[in-house]
């Protein structure tokens, strides 16, 4: 299901919700009553948390002026705002590093819900699915969280666009969609290119073959 916490002592970074009330762009006005009608302040704080339970009330409510193609492109604007793990290289990090993220965004009973010395992930909201597919430039995404269907579609081809700009991110319709109430919704990543960066053949300078 879209909007509906997993668990209750979630908040969301000040970040990552300022990342979206941003996105709302033109409609941001309006996202300022969502706020205030969830029991949020008008004005989010970056360095602040906020309870995930009202964040998304906020979020649904803004959501339903937008519509899908309004999720969809706030979901695009996220990786340039919210912050994201530099060990990025390649395609398979950057779809990978979403569910990091996720997690460095969300506390619960107030410690973050990602420890970047261990590696470990407190569970309580889900994840961003990362399942490569070997052979192939294919990686399938499940995401079972509370955020909606659009919005996901948007991150995704977000990050897997900053490293293959001709990635394409569909939408799975033959799987549950929690748009219509199912636990998850899956994506499919593909791509044309690989990689590897590709040198620049070395032409021989005649000088090379000069006699010494
Ligand atoms: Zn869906």
């Amino acid at each position: 299901m879209q909007f509906k916490p997993f668990e209750p002592n979630i908040e969301v970074s000040g970040h990552a919700a300022y990342a979206i009330v941003a996105g709302f762009g033109i409609v941001k006005i309006l996202a300022k009553s969502h706020l205030r009608h969830a029991g949020l302040p008008e004005v989010l704080d970056k360095n602040n948390w906020y309870s995930q339970e009202k964040w998304l009330l906020a979020f649904e409510s803004a959501s339903r002026i937008g519509g899908d193609n309004t999720l969809f492109r706030i979901g695009l604007q996220i990786p340039q705002h919210a912050t994201f793990p530099d060990w990025m290289k390649t395609i398979e990090d950057a779809v990978r590093s979403i569910d990091i993220a996720y997690h460095m965004n969300h506390r619960k009973n107030n410690k973050i819900m990602f420890n970047p010395d261990t590696g470990r992930m407190t569970e309580g909201i889900g994840h961003y699915g990362y399942t490569k597919i070997e052979g192939q430039n294919l990686i399938i995404s499940v995401c079972n969280n509370p955020y909606p269907c659009s919005f996901d579609r948007g991150i995704i081809t977000a990050m897997a666009q900053k490293f293959q700009p001709d990635a394409t991110v569909i939408h799975d319709d033959s799987k549950p969609c929690r748009k219509k109430g199912g636990e998850s919704c899956t994506y499919i990543i593909s791509w044309q290119e690989n990689n590897i960066k590709k040198t620049e053949p070395r032409i021989p300078h005649l000088q090379d073959n000069k006699p010494k």
